[in-house]
């Protein structure tokens, strides 16, 4: 098993699967034209097969493939089926925006559950946040995973200023579908833009939410990252995940591989093992694994630390987040 110096038990693997998109989030890469690893350097199929089978031999029975967007990777129905021999919980956080492509795939991998980014529920907003006009696809793509009884979160990092005003539109959505809506607050990384004056907090989104709902708390999960809710009646639920104003590090379970096989214990941490270069000389990475774990800092990777109106972005040591695989 692997447990770090403050009793945590990692049992969650997310899989960075690329560090390219086919969007242009803001939020989550620099504005700059990025250059996107070459395929050489980042995980093959069969290496992350193999990272896979080695964590899951280590405790890991959940895994998330993550990115960059995971479905631009043309092997991406090859990677989900060979992982879903194994014994683990499979899920995705996707765009959404070619998902009616793998409708099938997530069938045969049988995923049940599948996270899709929708920050904005009106078209032109979409394309200011998303450089892309593609806000009609990825709303039907919701559409037909709810209608192949997928269960389905929508992830919508909620800035102030950008889309605050549409949180209630998002908990109206609720009512009829059953959907898990997740209020994401802003979270700073490399070139991301963040200042917070943007970020949209915890409180902020419940009083909003109160205004036109009535709303009550229902129980989290031990490991969660959410803090979830519903309104009576409504068939879905709203969550909001609290990094910046209420972290949830207590319970972590997380681990991360990027794309380009570097080993992460925390979103936020500045060390990274490089367990690619390792794997490609024949080296065991075990020990190698558990001294990363070893290593992980107690809350936010060691920063991030102060009340987030005092942070400073430049002191900030980390990739992107399309680098780093969210
Ligand atoms: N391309 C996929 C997607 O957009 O869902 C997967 C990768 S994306 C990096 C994973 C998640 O991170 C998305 O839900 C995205 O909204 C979120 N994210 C990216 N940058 C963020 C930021 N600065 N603060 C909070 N969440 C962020
Ligand atoms: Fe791409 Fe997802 Fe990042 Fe948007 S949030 S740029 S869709 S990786």
């Amino acid at each position: 098993m692997l447990i770090d110096q403050h009793q945590r038990v990692h049992n969650y693997l997310r899989i960075s699967l690329t560090d390219a998109c086919n969007f242009r989030c803001f939020y989550c890469m620099p504005n700059e034209e990025v250059e996107v690893s070459p395929m050489s350097k980042l995980m093959s199929k069969d290496e992350i097969v193999a990272f896979a089978t080695l964590f899951v031999s280590l405790g890991v029975d959940k895994i998330r493939l993550t990115g960059g967007e995971p479905l631009v990777r043309k092997d991406f129905a090859k990677i989900i089926l060979a992982l879903s021999a194994l014994p683990v919980t499979l899920s995705i956080t996707t765009n959404g925006v070619l998902v009616h492509k793998y409708i099938e795939v997530f069938k045969q991998a049988q995923l049940r559950s599948i996270n899709v980014s929708l920050d904005t529920l009106n078209a032109a907003t979409f394309l200011a946040l998303t450089k892309r006009d593609q806000f009609q696809q990825v709303k039907d793509n919701i559409d037909l995973l709810i209608a192949h009884d997928f269960s389905v979160k929508v992830n919508v990092v909620t800035m102030n200023g950008i889309n605050h005003q549409e949180i209630n539109s998002f908990v109206r959505w609720t009512q009829a579908e059953p959907i898990h809506v997740r209020f994401i607050e802003f979270m700073p990384f490399s070139q991301n833009q963040w200042m917070s004056q943007k970020v949209f907090t915890y409180q902020q989104i419940l009083q909003t939410i109160g205004h036109e709902f009535s709303y009550i708390k229902i129980k989290d999960g031990k490991n969660d990252t959410t803090k979830k809710y519903k309104v009576l009646n409504h068939a879905g639920t709203f969550a909001i995940i609290s990094t910046m104003t209420a972290p949830f590090c207590g319970n972590c379970n997380r681990l991360r591989l990027t794309a380009d096989g570097k080993m992460k214990n925390c979103l936020f941490s500045k060390t990274e093992t490089d367990l690619l270069t390792l794997m490609r000389s024949g080296v065991n990475m075990i020990d190698a694994i558990t001294q990363n774990v070893l290593l992980k800092e107690k809350a936010l990777g060691g920063q991030l630390l102060t009340d987030f109106t005092q942070i400073e972005t430049q002191e900030l040591e980390n990739r992107s987040m399309i680098a780093i695989g969210g």
